[in-house]
């Protein structure tokens, strides 16, 4: 049976955990987050919850569309959106459908991530700043000089350009393998209206709209999702790679206002004529420093080092929840096989 620390309890992370559990390993979880989720979490005000990173994912590979029918059985994951609009330049609206299946968490993203977390030992809101690798095993440091250990292995699941520090001292190889993945920010703000934000011509139940051009990529109505119909109206306001780029370091609640902005500018010929956007009642920003994989590695999805040091995450594979979680699942089935073959 090996120890195995995991630093990070995303998606990939996560599937890590699970997976060696089931051959009978014991996957400790580390994270610096108050809870599990990663990208995926969600932010609660009282009875309500709004999305703050992936807002819904799609689903292609057979293992994890198994997976994910778990999560529907157990609750915490519904089909979402059933439809989706998109504005092109030129500001015409578009319906889109597809074959792709897709989901998001019910009654909030995170709750995909606390039903995986919940057989597993995690220790939040536990960065980890430093590894020694000692004559007994790996043991992980946090900012208070708290060590944990030993352990046998330890996959690193932290987007690249935070694991790759943690891996220099030890690995160099793993650590060029961090630089060679390109992660984008993106700002995700939100801002809640005080009625229904209804738009002439536009079903009444309108889910999601992406805009091809403007400061604004997406916006997500949260009080559309499974569960969350009792909400007030509330969207998620994803800006464009570049926008976000451009304004990392502003102020967020600068960022919220200038996206709510770009919303109402964004709907104007669809809001009831003079009208503007319906009164705001709250707003927000949240700055993703590494968001989306922009450029990831050739297969596979994941690396083993020499010394019991692993690495996974969205951005050896391709940036989506999909990508996570099958990279945390089969760097789990490699370290199985080291120890199996041993
Ligand atoms: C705004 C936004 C929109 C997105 N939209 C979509 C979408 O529509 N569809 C889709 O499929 N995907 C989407 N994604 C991407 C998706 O969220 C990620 O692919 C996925 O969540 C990554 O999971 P992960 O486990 O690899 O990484 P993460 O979720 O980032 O998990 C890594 C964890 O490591 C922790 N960590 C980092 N450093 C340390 C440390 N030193 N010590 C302890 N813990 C540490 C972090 O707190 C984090 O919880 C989106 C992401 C964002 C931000």
């Amino acid at each position: 049976m090996l120890q195995v620390a995991i630093i990070g309890a995303g998606f990939s992370g996560l599937a890590c955990a699970g997976q060696l559990r089931r051959h009978g390993h014991r996957a400790v979880l580390f994270d610096k987050g108050r809870g599990p989720g990663g990208r995926a979490s969600s932010r609660r005000e009282g009875d309500e919850s709004l999305d703050l990173g992936a807002q819904y994912f799609s689903v292609r590979d057979a293992a994890f569309a198994a997976e994910v029918d778990r999560w529907e059985a157990a609750g915490v994951a519904t089909p979402w959106p059933p439809s989706s609009y998109r504005v092109d330049a030129s500001g015409a609206w578009h319906e889109e459908g597809d074959d792709q299946h897709r989901y998001c968490g019910t009654p909030r993203m995170s709750a995909i991530t606390r039903h995986l977390a919940a057989p597993h030992e995690l220790f939040a809101a536990t960065r980890v700043t430093r590894l020694t690798d000692r004559l007994d095993g790996w043991w992980l440091e946090d900012p208070q000089g708290d060590s944990y250990g030993p352990f046998d292995r330890v996959v690193v699941t932290a987007p690249a350009a935070q694991a790759e520090p943690l891996l220099r001292p030890h690995d160099e190889a793993l650590a060029k393998a961090c630089r060679e993945i390109r992660m984008l920010p993106c700002w995700s703000a939100w801002v809640r209206f005080d009625t229904a934000l209804t738009l002439e011509g536009i079903d009444a139940d309108w889910p999601v709209v992406r805009f091809d051009q403007g400061p604004l990529r997406l916006a997500v109505r949260q009080n559309r999702k499974p569960g969350r119909e009792h909400q007030s109206e509330t969207l998620s306001l994803l800006a464009q790679d570049e926008w976000s780029q451009r304004h990392l370091e502003d102020d967020a609640e600068d960022v919220a206002s200038r996206l709510t902005a770009a919303l109402q500018k964004a709907l104007a010929t669809r809001l009831p004529t003079g009208s503007s956007l319906p009164q705001i009642t709250a707003s927000g920003a949240h700055r993703w420093r590494y968001a989306t994989a922009d450029l990831t590695l050739a297969a596979p999805d994941h690396r083993l080092g020499e010394d019991g040091l692993a690495l996974a995450g969205d951005g050896l594979r391709g940036g989506r929840i999909e990508d996570a979680w099958l990279s945390g699942v089969h760097v789990a089935e490699a370290l199985h096989r080291t120890a199996t073959d041993a």
